[in-house]
């Protein structure tokens, strides 16, 4: 099924400018803290930050940092996302999470496409299909062949207190059943999930980058200036960009100001991308 895109702003440093404001005027004063605090007015604050930025001295906005809780994303976009270092990122895993039917991305031009969304569907679903037989067909071997696990098989029996021999003959008993590794679900839950999730690290090598993925990322202001102006621009690909977007609104939504910082290169100066620039300029910012 397709996925949808889901962006949360979950946390962040609290009274942002201010502490942006008062970092950067401590460097040059000679007042203690608490009256420098003291002293600071939306617009003197606004004021600074509007000059600090666009002196480039980004240091001071290390300060300040912002989560974001991003959901119904591709594997191909959390990969770009990932190239972006100065930040911090927990992502659902596909080793210990099974996917009972997993969701994707399908890029807009294969959905204009009607024979090709077809196409792309059904690979989905054939993809899904291959993964739950491949995580049955290795639970199985794990248990049956004795060349390859017997010894994992041993070491697992013992972790789940589960007597070798009285576990032999359930096995005798089921073996020949269509649905062995169900009876198994049943009847030993604990040592099912352990070789679940070894099948599980497996199997997953067959999905597509459209697969859905969950991540969270915080980034302090300054390297989230540096990937807006990455990922905002319009040669970023679709679904980053539109991320990009996303993520400025969330900051818009607790600081207007700061997310006046925030925006494709080209509202802030010249087109960096050469030869390669897309002729299709944003509205500049500053
Ligand atoms: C349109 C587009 C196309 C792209 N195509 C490709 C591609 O084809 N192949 C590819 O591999 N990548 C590609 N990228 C990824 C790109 O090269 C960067 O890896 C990515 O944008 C992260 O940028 P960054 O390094 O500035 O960010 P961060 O890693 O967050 O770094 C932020 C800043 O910190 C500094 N910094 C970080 N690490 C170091 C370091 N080790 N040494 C010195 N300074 C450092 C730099 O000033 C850097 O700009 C593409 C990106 C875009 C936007």
């Amino acid at each position: 099924m397709e996925t949808t895109l889901k962006v949360k702003l979950i946390s962040h440093t609290m009274n942002p400018e201010l502490v942006i404001a008062t970092a950067g005027k401590l460097c040059y004063s000679p007042s203690n803290i608490d009256d420098l605090m003291e002293k600071q007015t939306p617009e003197s604050i606004e004021k600074f930050i509007k000059m600090i930025t666009s002196m480039g001295h980004g240091s001071v906005l290390e300060h300040i940092s912002f989560s974001f809780a991003i959901e119904g994303v591709s594997r191909s976009l959390t990969h770009q996302l990932v190239r972006h270092r100065i930040a911090s990122y927990s992502q659902q895993s596909q080793r210990y999470v099974k996917e009972i039917q997993f969701e994707y991305v399908i890029p807009q031009d294969i959905k204009n496409n009607e024979v090709l969304l077809k196409a792309y569907e059904k690979n989905m679903e054939d993809t899904q299909n291959l993964y739950d037989e491949i995580v049955d067909k290795l639970i199985y071997d794990y248990i049956n062949d004795k060349e390859n696990y017997g010894e994992y098989l041993n070491i697992q029996l013992k972790k789940c207190n589960i007597d070798k021999d009285e576990f032999e003959a359930w096995k005798n008993e089921n073996k020949s059943s269509d649905k062995f590794v169900n009876e198994l679900r049943a009847a030993y839950k604990r040592l099912c999930s352990t070789l679940e999730k070894k099948a599980i690290e497996n199997a997953r090598y067959i999905f597509p980058n459209s697969c859905e993925t969950k991540i969270i990322c915080t980034m302090n202001l300054r390297s989230l200036i540096n990937f807006c102006h990455h990922r905002c621009c319009r040669r970023a690909q679709e679904e980053i960009n539109k991320l990009a977007w996303t993520m400025v609104e969330e900051v818009e939504k607790v600081s207007q100001l700061l997310s006046k910082t925030l925006g494709a290169s080209c509202q802030f100066g010249p087109c960096p991308e050469g030869s390669m620039c897309c002729m299709m300029p944003y509205e500049k910012k500053i």
